[in-house]
């Protein structure tokens, strides 16, 4: 059983059995909709997924719907019947553990931003550089 939950902690969920795929979404409506460049998604059957608290919902496109804390503004679910019938996908990096569903693959990668792919080549620091 996997769990987690916004940032606040007003929104809740449990999600059992595997995710039915994982993947890193590069789709300008997932960044125009969490603020980041990129975004970790697990899709799960919709009766695997139990909420606990009232995400608000908007509706991001003709059948898309995110669902995000109106609290704390944590984004945290997406449905779509047209593409995903059935299911819910899941913004990973809001599991307690969110190193637990590794992405299998980059999707939309046609929206990517251009310096994504650059990115691992760029300096590291632990923490934020002195000075
Ligand atoms: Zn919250
Ligand atoms: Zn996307």
């Amino acid at each position: 059983m996997l769990t987690g939950k916004c940032q606040c902690g007003a929104i809740r969920y449990e999600a059992s059995g595997d995710p039915i795929y994982s993947a890193v979404c590069h789709c300008a409506d997932c960044r125009a909709s969490t603020g980041a460049p990129l975004t970790g998604w697990a899709l799960f059957p919709q009766d695997a997924v139990k909420i606990e608290g009232q995400p608000v919902l908007y509706k991001s496109s003709e059948h898309a719907t995110r669902q995000f804390c109106g609290t704390c503004g944590t984004s945290l679910f997406y449905t779509n019947p047209v593409a995903f019938a059935g299911a819910i996908d899941i913004l990973s990096a809001t599991l307690d553990d969110p190193t637990a569903i590794p992405p299998q693959v980059h999707v939309q990668v046609a929206e990517a931003l251009p310096w994504v792919a650059a990115m691992d080549g760029l300096p590291k620091f632990d923490r934020y550089p002195e000075g």
